[in-house]
């Protein structure tokens, strides 16, 4: 029997296509938008001024300083751009880090966002917001963070380096994989789930072959979107919350922290997750989510380890300690030693 649930659809608005970043003039005039702010991180300052551009007299200021883990010292520095020059609307071109800032600014002034994604992430769709200062990381979820408006441009995301992408693509396959065994889960979900998992998967193969396919793109951008939505709208486990731990004990990067740590994770609470599998191995095609992922993966030429990404072995015990400090859903309960196994793989990139 289908269990009780609770279903929020989310409010955001999606425009989604190639070439759809020339609907953004349209866009912010709905928002009543007339002093626009656009901002990105300093290496897609030429994709800011090309965006600037498209909003003719609406546009107000740009600023190109976004940054990985939304400093908020530099939320300070943009604050008073904003204010300098009385904006009244924000528009992010970027991955996560530039979604961060205009999320972090709308959290301190409640302007309207509109985000033009050129990454899987998926931060563009959620209400949550992470934010660092004095090297610790907070996050927060509230309704001022959740950006009106989103334009999804295939176009824009055919400069993501293939090896970026399928870093990135893993990262949003991670966010449906816990949305199918999250407390919260619920059909709609789970629907969003599946689907988003299949058009990732189908898309990545080409990824090394042909980066420019704009089809595979599509495909990839959509796949990412809905997992997005169950990022938005679920409660994260063991994964999200390790790759958390990780990333902010060792400085680690977020993409690759998310593709590395995975398919151990899914190992790790394989013994719980039936229904949850099963539903992975029908979106990718194949009878083993773990192992189909694990392929996939060393297909990409991406860092298979911890180790390649900067974390020391010493570490294992310490994250260990902080994971298992801070108890969160997980259907699988997290216990030091099992937790030191995944790790010590996932750090040496055994497989499982
Ligand atoms: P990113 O935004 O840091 O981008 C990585 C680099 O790639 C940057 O230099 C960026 O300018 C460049 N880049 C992005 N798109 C490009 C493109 N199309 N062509 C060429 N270069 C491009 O990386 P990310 O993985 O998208 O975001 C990571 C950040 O997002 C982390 O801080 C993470 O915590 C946050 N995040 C937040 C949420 C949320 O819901 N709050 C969800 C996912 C990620």
């Amino acid at each position: 029997m289908l269990s009780s649930f609770t279903w929020q659809a989310l409010p955001t608005r999606v425009v989604f296509g190639r070439g759809t970043s020339a609907a953004l003039p349209a866009e912010v005039d709905r928002l009543g938008g007339r002093r626009v702010l656009v901002h990105s991180t300093p290496e897609q300052a030429a994709l800011a001024e090309r965006v600037t551009q498209l909003l003719g007299e609406r546009a107000a200021g740009v600023f190109t300083g976004a940054t990985m883990h939304t400093p908020v010292d530099v939320t300070a520095r943009a604050l008073d751009v904003v204010k300098a020059n009385r904006i009244d609307a924000v528009v992010a071109v970027g991955g996560g880090s530039t979604t961060g800032l205009g999320k972090a600014i709308a959290l301190r002034t409640d302007l309207p966002q509109i985000v033009l994604p050129t990454t899987y992430a998926g931060s563009e769709m959620t209400p949550i917001l992470g934010e660092t200062q004095d090297g610790r990381k907070v996050t927060r979820r509230d309704a001022k963070i959740q950006p009106e408006v989103v334009i999804y441009d295939v176009d824009l995301t055919l400069s993501l380096p293939p090896a970026m992408s399928a870093l990135s693509a893993f990262n949003a396959i991670a966010h449906a994989a816990e949305a199918l065994y999250a407390p919260d889960r619920n059909p709609i979900v789970s629907l969003m789930a599946e689907e988003g998992v299949r058009a990732v998967v189908e898309a990545l193969p080409q990824l090394q072959a042909a980066p420019d396919d704009a089809d595979m793109r599509a495909s990839l951008l959509y796949g990412a979107w809905l997992c997005a939505c169950c990022l938005a709208t679920t409660t994260m486990g063991l994964h999200h919350k390790l790759c958390h731990t990780l990333g902010g004990m060792f400085d680690l990067p977020h993409a690759q922290t998310h593709a590395i740590v995975l398919p151990y994770a899914l190992a790790y609470n394989a013994p719980n997750i039936a229904d949850a599998l099963a539903s992975l191995e029908r979106a990718m095609g194949a009878d083993d989510a773990v192992q189909v992922l694990l392929r996939l993966e060393s297909g990409c030429g991406i860092p298979l380890a911890l180790r390649d990404i900067g974390m020391p072995h010493a570490g294992i015990a310490q994250a260990v300690e902080q994971a298992i400090a801070n108890p969160y859903a997980n259907p699988r309960p997290v216990e030091a030693d099992a937790l030191t196994d995944l790790l010590e793989r996932a750090w040496s990139g055994a497989g499982v």
